[in-house]
């Protein structure tokens, strides 16, 4: 019994200095010591809730999307990338649709970027933005040529770098591609993350970095594929599923509403 309770002690002020390293060199820049120590015990407090209560969400929300990846269709990175870029306003299942028939006709940077942008913008038409997609495909296609011999990078720095390829974009092929670990904040994590009150962010950047600071970084990629599954099926945007969500209990919005 002596033992147990020592593991469990051990294993709460192991969650409290994990808890507490991510977050204090983020928010308590410029305090004086002894201020600084009573928001220290603050933040600590709140941001173990905070850490538990995401730690059950996630287990939860586990158990609902067991198989929880990607649902975009690619057979290497760089038409993942491309998926990605064609998703920006636009579902999966439409970019699915698309993506068959225009990996048929390029499937390389090379053939992307050889392609004329007016039969790329006509495959891509139904995904809406088809022009400055086309654009920018084709503009990241010459960047992988031209800097990477035709390879896409396995980094997030050098993702980010190319043109067209935002940091949500970037975050997404680094995970699924590469296994990296990284949270892509969508709007489906951005709407979640907030209505469930995990994170208290007006920008999906702010999102992206509570998130980061909270969820142990080992599950950052498991919780973005989450968190996008239970906003895309049961925490809609206009309607919400409250009565089969399964974290409900958890979720600030809920308690707001009932
Ligand atoms: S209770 Fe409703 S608002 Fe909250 S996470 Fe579940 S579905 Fe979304």
């Amino acid at each position: 019994m002596q033992c147990i309770l020592f593991a469990a002690a051990l294993i709460t002020v192991r969650d409290f200095f994990v808890v507490f390293r991510q977050t204090e060199k983020h928010l308590l820049r410029g305090f004086n010591n002894k201020l600084l120590k009573r928001v220290q015990l603050l933040f600590l407090l709140y941001n173990k809730t905070v850490y538990d209560k995401i730690k059950k969400i996630l287990k939860k929300l586990a158990e609902d999307f067991p198989n929880a990846k990607s649902e975009l269709k690619y057979n290497n990175p760089f038409e993942l990338i491309v998926a990605v870029i064609l998703s920006a306003q636009c579902t999966d299942e439409r970019v699915n649709k698309i993506t068959p028939s225009l990996f048929k006709l390029a499937d390389t940077p090379q053939k992307m970027a050889a392609i004329d942008i007016e039969q790329l913008e006509e495959v891509i038409f139904s995904c809406g933005f088809y022009h400055s997609k086309a654009k920018y495909i084709k503009l990241m296609s010459q960047e992988l040529i031209d800097r990477f011999g035709g390879k896409v990078p396995d980094n997030l720095p050098d993702l980010m770098s190319l043109k067209g390829v935002g940091r949500k974009t970037a975050n997404v092929v680094f995970a699924v591609a590469f296994g990296g670990q990284a949270i892509a904040v969508d709007t489906h994590v951005f709407r979640v993350s907030n209505r469930l009150g995990i994170t208290h962010a007006k920008t999906v950047l702010e999102t992206e970095k509570q998130l980061m600071a909270a969820v142990d970084q080992n599950l950052w990629s498991k919780s973005h594929h989450y968190l996008l599954l239970h906003g895309r099926y049961v925490c809609k945007s206009a309607k919400p599923k409250c009565s089969q969500c399964s974290v409900k209990s958890f979720c600030e919005y809920y308690a707001n509403r009932n």
